[in-house]
């Protein structure tokens, strides 16, 4: 699909003018088409061109950059959440913090009435994925440390830098209607949004745009991933000495471990559509003493109409190997559980509609030089940055597993789709050194702005054009009706507030 020219023609030459002002940051040049020009109206223009003033593109990639300083783990981003609040406070948006019982998530709401249009943002770093930045080897600025191994740093600033540059079209233009950010943490560990969900804080949302990094510039449609409890288990037994007394001691870890041996083989009886995997996260203090106490911690995942039959007979598991030990089992505690997501097709097309208008950001020799340093260390095609922009992405024949996202509950809340924004080069790992390494500087800064661009005309067409926003909510009514939402989360179940810093302090 051709993008517009946004040098060729008098009838957006000025506003144009104003958007190449700073070069570094102009989108590629492209061919000539009639239907996107005719898109491109006052309020969308508007939105551009404050999102293209060298001082947006500076201030919200400085944003992005502190973000990715501060790595902060889930829950724990109280420096991350407050930079994107003291953003948007400073454009007049409403703030309600501390959301869902949690101390670091919060809304931030401008206008009034409907159509409300909702705009998702994360900030959680990964744990012990510290690295350099812009530096093609793998080198951690702090041993140990945390790092933003999935480009949620540019994610919160896209979608803050997006809900303000609508905010500040609708005052020039007059729109009415109300735009809300919603400042999602601890998606890594998959938890915020299913509590955001089940408080009910996205009720009177119209439409959601989710965003996230990527090497592409790219959005799709239909069912993704898998559902997911994430669940502790813990087991208690009976201390002694391991040498002296050994027949007087129960084990707990040898509980956790025969139930690693029976989940083990319990796969073989799985559809493969599943994902299991834990890791012991106590599993007692020194081999000379009996562990009296042992805890294990899985990720279950599969479809969500299989997860929950998964979930029992891993519980299942668990029981047997208590009684085989002669321990208890102690607790099982939920973490957390999500469902699938169900992007909405017309909320796909209207981003890819304006995936196509904005295009991909033109990437400077020096940014290219740099990903193919980077390509060539961790094994990828040296090819640089990706520099078009991906067709619309229709749901796959099979599905096959695979990872989770917490975005799933909200798209089953209200019609919801993502935009992948392209925050690293081609080829790089999610969830390793090479995605922090990229996601920082000039290349992260465009590619940001762009996708904040993407999300601010998108979210604009669904305030000013009634019937594109009529379709889509009637698609997800009909859609609904098959798949009404029910949380995994247990009754009473609460956020796990201090999981990271149990986790970083043991
Ligand atoms: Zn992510």
């Amino acid at each position: 699909m051709k993008k517009i020219d946004r040098y060729a023609k008098p009838c957006i030459t000025i506003a144009l003018f104003v958007l190449s002002g700073s070069l570094a940051f102009s989108q590629k040049k492209a061919g000539d088409d009639k239907a996107l020009k005719a898109d491109l109206y006052k309020a969308k223009k508007d939105a551009i061109e404050f999102l293209s003033d060298s001082t947006t593109v500076r201030k919200f990639g400085k944003m992005a950059d502190s973000i990715w300083h501060f790595a902060e783990t889930g829950l724990q981003e109280f420096r991350s959440s407050a930079i994107l609040i003291r953003a948007l406070q400073q454009e007049g948006f409403t703030i309600e913090k501390n959301v869902a019982g949690m101390p670091t998530c919060f809304v931030a709401s401008w206008g009034s009435g409907k159509p409300v249009i909702g705009i998702l943002g994360e900030f959680d770093a990964l744990p012990k994925l510290s690295q350099k930045a812009l530096t093609p080897y793998q080198d951690p600025l702090i041993t140990g440390a945390s790092g933003h191994g999935c480009g949620h740093n540019m994610m919160g600033t896209a979608g803050t830098a997006a809900a303000i540059a609508v905010k500040r079209s609708m005052v020039a233009n007059n729109l009415s209607g109300t735009i809300k950010f919603f400042g999602s943490p601890a998606e890594e560990i998959l938890i915020g949004k299913a509590y955001m969900v089940r408080e009910g804080i996205f009720r009177d949302v119209d439409a959601i745009i989710d965003n996230h990094s990527s090497s592409e510039m790219q959005t799709g449609y239909g069912v993704s991933g898998n559902a997911v409890i994430s669940v502790l288990f813990s087991f208690k037994g009976k201390t002694a000495h391991a040498a002296a007394a050994p027949w007087s001691g129960r084990s707990a870890l040898d509980a956790v471990e025969l139930m690693d041996v029976a989940t083990n083989f319990l796969r073989e009886h799985l559809y493969n559509t599943h994902r299991m995997h834990y890791v012991i996260t106590d599993g007692g203090a020194a081999p000379n003493i009996v562990p009296e106490r042992a805890t294990v911690w899985y990720y279950l995942r599969e479809t969500d109409e299989r997860l929950e039959e998964m979930y029992k007979r891993v519980i299942d598991c668990a029981k047997g190997a208590a009684l085989a030990t002669g321990t208890t089992l102690d607790t099982i505690k939920v973490i957390s559980g999500i469902h699938q997501k169900h992007s909405n097709r017309g909320m796909a097309e209207a981003i890819q509609r304006n995936i196509e208008l904005i295009g991909m950001p033109e990437w400077s020799e020096s940014e290219n030089a740099f990903a193919k340093a980077l390509q060539k260390t961790i094994g990828a095609e040296e090819k640089g940055y990706n520099v078009k922009v991906s067709p619309l992405k229709e749901p796959s024949a099979v599905q096959t597993g695979g990872a989770s996202t917490d975005v799933g509950d909200v798209s089953l809340i209200a019609p919801t789709a993502t935009l992948n924004f392209p925050g690293a080069p081609t080829g790089v790992i999610g969830h390793h050194w090479s995605t922090v390494t990229s996601g920082y500087g000039s290349a992260a800064w465009k590619g940001l702005n762009a996708g904040a661009k993407v999300i601010a005309c998108t979210a604009l067409d669904l305030l000013t054009k009634s019937k594109v926003l009529e379709a889509i909510k009637a698609e997800f009514a009909e859609y609904s009706k098959d798949h009404p939402f029910r949380s995994f989360l247990p009754g009473g179940t609460k956020p796990p507030l201090d999981l990271n810093r149990y986790l970083i302090e043991n």
